[in-house]
């Protein structure tokens, strides 16, 4: 099952300021806010938007076909603008994988718990903002 890399928060901070709007422009250009379950906590992280959920800011599912994809042409970013778990791919053996060293938890997922409070307060404002528009 296809799930799209996760963006180290470093690709999508890149100042201290404003960093709800850094956040939002970021989520504006194709990306959501989802999480990973780890062993013993849960934490909110940014990937692509996937197909299925290609209008959402917020989604609750890791999983689907990620919206960067381009039948035949692979990835419409260039590799630089890929999320960093897209980027520490390594093509061996017929597939591509990780190498020993790179460590999802701690390279990826735990970096995204210095940016709780931004991430909270986003989501706030962007229900704040869907109530104002129903
Ligand atoms: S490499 Fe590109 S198409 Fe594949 S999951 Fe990453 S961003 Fe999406």
């Amino acid at each position: 099952m296809w799930s799209p890399g996760i963006y180290h928060p470093d690709q999508v901070f890149k100042s201290k300021e404003d960093q709800i709007g850094q956040l939002r422009r970021f989520l504006d250009n194709g990306a959501m806010i989802s999480f990973v379950e780890l062993s013993n906590e849960t934490i909110q992280v940014v990937l692509p938007r996937t197909t299925q959920r290609r209008h959402s800011h917020l989604s609750t599912e890791l999983i689907g076909k990620c919206n960067h994809f381009i039948h035949k042409q692979g990835c419409s970013k260039k590799f630089n603008d890929r999320p960093l778990e897209c980027q520490a791919l390594i093509p061996q053996g017929g597939e591509c994988g990780f190498s020993d060293e790179w460590s999802r938890e701690r390279d990826l997922v735990l970096p995204w718990k210095e940016y709780e409070q931004v991430i909270a307060e986003f989501e706030e404002e962007h229900w704040q903002n869907a109530r104002a528009m129903a």
